[in-house]
């Protein structure tokens, strides 16, 4: 865990820093998936900050961590989700296939409805017949309605039905699942410029939302395949899946820094409510002062 390697190359405080240790530290934010940018701009910052200080103890250098880290990931922060909006909020959620798109939208089912909004999910990826069935078995669990047209339907046609079914049936939320293909890259971003437009000209303001799904645990890489979603502007806020699964949280804040975009939630496993709304301080102090937490404490409750 990070805090305790920190705790390995700094020592419990001796004398200040040496530049060996910095280049340990350095180390370890990296393997921590940091980014290369991110850890030199904290590594210099650390150097700058204790520059004149006689002792320097392990609890010392995660409180400047703790400082760079909340720089980038509050930035920004401002209230999430489509609550303000007069019905339907219309709610994308776009990604690569197998970061847990489908997963997290039943969580965001369960959390919606948890907060008393009727919920109707659009199975709007209709390259995939097991996402559709994926989808209608979250829409089941979560007491949802479902919207879904024969494999391979235009996309953007089942969005305009499900957002007519939404009017019709006086629901609160349409969440949209999307394709994530990406060997027909550029038709992809156009399909899902498509899906924009028809939002647009149903519902004022529409889509409220549009969430990028990455999963935390494809580390750099993943965060290159995100930044392809980035070039269909209107990613509103970022989601971070599977961050049970690894121990290099380090990668939320790289891929804050590296999309500008908030994130908004984590997800910490496979359930409907293994979601946890993103808070920057209780995700920094989880992350260098009691880690594990996340997992098991801070978790959305919703009502079952
Ligand atoms: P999609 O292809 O993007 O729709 O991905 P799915 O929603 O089908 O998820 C792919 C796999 O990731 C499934 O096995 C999910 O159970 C798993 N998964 C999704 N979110 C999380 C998470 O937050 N933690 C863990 N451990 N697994 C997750």
């Amino acid at each position: 865990d990070l805090s305790a390697r920190i705790e390995d190359v700094v020592g419990s405080g001796q004398s200040r820093l040496t530049e060996e240790q910095l280049d340990d530290l350095e180390a370890v934010l990296i393997q921590a998936d940091l980014g290369v940018k991110t850890t030199m701009e904290i590594i210099d910052q650390i150097r700058e900050e204790t520059r004149g200080e006689r002792f320097i103890t392990s609890f010392q250098v995660r409180r400047l961590l703790r400082t760079e880290l909340l720089k980038i990931l509050a930035e920004d922060q401002s209230a999430a989700g489509p609550s303000s909006v007069e019905g339907p909020a219309v709610v994308f959620v776009v990604g690569v296939n197998g970061v847990g798109k489908t997963t997290t939208i039943g969580k965001l089912a369960r959390l919606y409805s948890s907060q008393g909004k009727s919920v109707l999910l659009c199975a709007s990826d209709t390259f995939r017949a097991a996402a559709v069935e994926q989808l209608e078995i979250w829409a089941e669990r979560t007491d949802s309605d479902f919207v879904k047209q024969s494999a391979g339907a235009d996309p953007a046609a089942v969005l305009y039905d499900a957002i007519a079914a939404s009017r019709a049936r006086n629901r609160d939320v349409v969440i949209v699942d999307t394709a994530g293909r990406l060997h027909t890259k550029r038709n992809l971003m156009e399909e899902l410029d498509k899906m924009k437009r028809v939002a647009a000209r149903e519902v004022d303001g529409a889509p409220h939302e549009v969430y990028l799904i990455v999963d935390a645990t494809t580390g750099q890489n993943g965060l290159i395949q995100a930044r392809e979603f980035m070039r269909s502007s209107g990613v509103t806020g970022v989601i971070v899946t599977k961050l049970d699964g690894t121990a290099k949280g380090g990668i939320v804040a790289a891929i804050r820094k590296d999309l500008e975009i908030p994130i908004r939630f984590v997800g910490v496993g496979e359930k409907l409510e293994d979601l946890i709304e993103f808070s920057p301080e209780a995700f920094v102090d989880g992350l260098l002062f009691e880690e594990g937490a996340q997992s098991s404490d801070r978790r959305v409750q919703a009502e079952s």
